[in-house]
């Protein structure tokens, strides 16, 4: 298949229904991992049309929704620094903090700015020579390489006023805190996009180590029912293994270039996921000899500690534990207008995904 429209055709969509609901004999819960997906099955309404044994769950992979409030209140405290930009990715202008969000720290007169890659903030640090930009590196596997890049970029032109406040984490290590605290998965849908630079390697343990299938899918109705298909007869012939569906985009050794890149710059760290607290070398750090670019290192900020969301359960959603419409708050407190946790801010947050498509009226 070569367009968009093969992906969407309803009658190869009809196929994989009948051949799920002839296959689908037990209860599975499969939790899509990505907040892309998560996105994609609201859009295209897909759980209204499977068999109602098979439950898809959110997982922890939407990176605005696990990043914590402490990294929000880093960045929010470097907008009180004399002569500081802070350049962000928009999705994180909205996310609230402990008493402030990025969008208020502007409105206060604080000097935020909107990116789109992390070599944007770079430039604009090339042409505020008089200025520190600080750039707040949030995402999995499929920015970390870009931020590695600019990082790489900064130190080897000798740009004394560029910092980044690293965020990042890598998947794996959520996937796995989530089957050891006992979290009933059946398979993983696993990321398209973050599997386009890591390739299939990063899963190969789950399947050995919990007897869980893993399939890597694409982002079309065709895609993320073949997945479903796929991990299904998996399931039904008890053979635990990774696959990929998504072979337009994922090659199986991944993107060597990216990888390369980024284990340059970056090593493990310790890291907290919001609503999964610390999970062991889950998070990316700045190495040693690029620490003349980490904010933390050369620049550190005094901020509240991490703390719970009050009425915002967030946290369990990442964890597949609950739904959106199990919050009390959801569509009357927290809309996408006012937001009270970053799962409705995000534009691949569960929440937001419920409101926008509404598939459960
Ligand atoms: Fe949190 Fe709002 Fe979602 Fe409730 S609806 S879980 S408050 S983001």
């Amino acid at each position: 298949m070569k367009y968009i429209d093969e992906y969407r055709s309803k009658e190869l969509v009809d196929q994989l229904l009948h051949e799920i609901h002839a296959l689908a004999r037990g209860k599975y819960t499969l939790m899509e991992v990505c907040g892309s997906h998560t996105m994609a099955i609201h859009r295209f309404g897909l759980p209204s049309v499977l068999p109602s044994n098979i439950r898809l769950v959110s997982g922890p992979g939407c990176p605005v929704c696990v990043t914590g409030k402490r990294f929000i209140n880093m960045a929010i405290a470097y907008t009180n620094k004399p002569d500081t930009i802070v350049a962000t990715y928009g999705d994180l202008l909205r996310v609230p903090g402990s008493s402030f969000s990025l969008e208020k720290a502007k409105a206060e007169g604080g000097d935020v700015r909107i990116v789109y890659s992390p070599l944007d903030a770079l430039n604009i640090a090339k042409s505020n020579a008089e200025k520190n930009v600080v750039f707040p590196a949030i995402g999995f596997e499929t920015t970390a390489p870009g931020t590695a890049v600019a990082i790489d970029q900064a130190v080897k032109e000798g740009v004394e006023n560029f910092y980044v406040l690293c965020g990042h984490k890598i998947m794996p290590p959520a996937m796995n805190a989530i089957v050891e605290e006992g979290v009933k998965i059946d398979g993983y849908i696993c990321p398209g996009h973050v599997s386009t630079i890591t390739g299939e390697d990063i899963y190969k343990h789950i399947p050995v180590n919990y007897g869980i299938p893993c399939v890597i899918a694409g982002f079309e109705p065709v895609d993320i029912l073949y997945t479903i298909l796929m991990i299904i007869k998996q399931i039904e012939n008890n053979n635990p293994a990774v696959e990929i569906q998504y072979k337009r985009a994922v090659k199986p050794e991944g993107n060597r270039k990216a990888l390369d890149y980024m284990h340059k710059v970056f090593i493990t760290r310790d890291d907290y996921w919001r609503g999964l607290g610390i999970i062991e070398k889950s998070g990316l750090r700045i190495r040693e000899n690029y620490k003349s670019i980490d904010a933390e290192e050369v620049m550190p900020v005094r901020v509240q500690a991490e703390e719970k969301d009050q009425g915002c359960i967030c946290g369990e959603i990442l964890k597949g534990l609950k739904n959106p419409l199990d919050c009390k708050l959801f569509e009357n407190q927290c809309t996408p207008i006012n937001p009270v946790g970053a799962c409705m801010v995000s534009s691949e947050g569960a929440c937001q995904a419920y409101y926008k498509y509404k598939r459960y009226e």
